[in-house]
């Protein structure tokens, strides 16, 4: 596992949005709705095919709110793959 930091980089993590299957009048919503399921159904594919071999520290934007965090991300897929320890964090940004 080789693991790397790129701190200053923020990815966006797409979740699962239950609005998605509220019901729109609007007809180019509904459209773009049903890309995004078909998109997030694909990236949740490829995620959960990849091993995660490589993976990097790096800020996410997480779900509402655009909250920034810091988290583990696979360099191949850009899933979300753990939680930095306070070790692994101070490791990787005392430099
Ligand atoms: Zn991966």
């Amino acid at each position: 596992m080789r693991r790397t930091c790129k701190i200053k980089e923020v990815v966006e993590v797409s979740y699962v949005d239950k609005l998605l299957e509220a019901m729109t009048p609007n007809r180019k919503v509904e459209k773009l709705l049903n890309q995004k399921n078909k998109i997030d159904r694909e990236l949740r594919e490829i995620r959960e095919k990849c091993n995660h071999y490589q993976q990097t520290i790096k800020q996410v934007i997480l779900g509402e709110g655009n909250q920034v965090s810091t988290r583990w991300v696979c360099d191949e897929c850009a899933a979300v793959v753990g939680y930095p320890t306070d070790y692994e964090l101070n490791k990787f940004l005392r430099k």
